[in-house]
């Protein structure tokens, strides 16, 4: 999609920090950071979100791709949460399916803190 950042980012017209990639997926730094680590895992093929008929292999590629992308990130053995916004009471602000990865600093025990 021509007017999706993530798109753009995925086929190399936008530029980004990216961590780690393969066929299927491109992981980058967020650029607005909310952990000393933060990384957005993406697929290359457009979805909207989690609810945009998603194949499988997609999903799998995505959750494959966690554990390579901690470790590029130096964040494997230290930890890290995957976090996935859908839709707006989530707050998901760019229509193309991404997983947050975060991490380098110990994280709060509640998942999460209502607006
Ligand atoms: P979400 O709110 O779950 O949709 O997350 C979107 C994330 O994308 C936010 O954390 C933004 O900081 C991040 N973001 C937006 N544009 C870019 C970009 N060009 N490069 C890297 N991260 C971006
Ligand atoms: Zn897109």
């Amino acid at each position: 999609m021509d007017d999706c950042i993530f798109c753009l980012i995925a086929n190399g017209t936008i530029p980004a920090d990216v961590v780690w990639q393969d066929e299927r997926v491109v992981a980058f730094r967020d650029l607005h950071p909310q952990a000393p680590v933060h990384i957005l895992i993406i697929p290359r093929e457009h979805y909207s979100g989690m609810d945009d008929d998603v194949p499988p292999e997609v999903h799998a590629a995505l959750c494959a791709a966690a554990p390579n992308v901690a470790e590029a990130a130096g964040v494997a053995k230290s930890g890290y949460r995957l976090i996935v916004n859908t839709g707006p009471d989530a707050g998901q602000s760019v229509l193309h399916l991404h997983v947050h990865l975060l991490g380098g600093a110990a994280m709060s025990e509640g998942m999460v803190r209502l607006a």
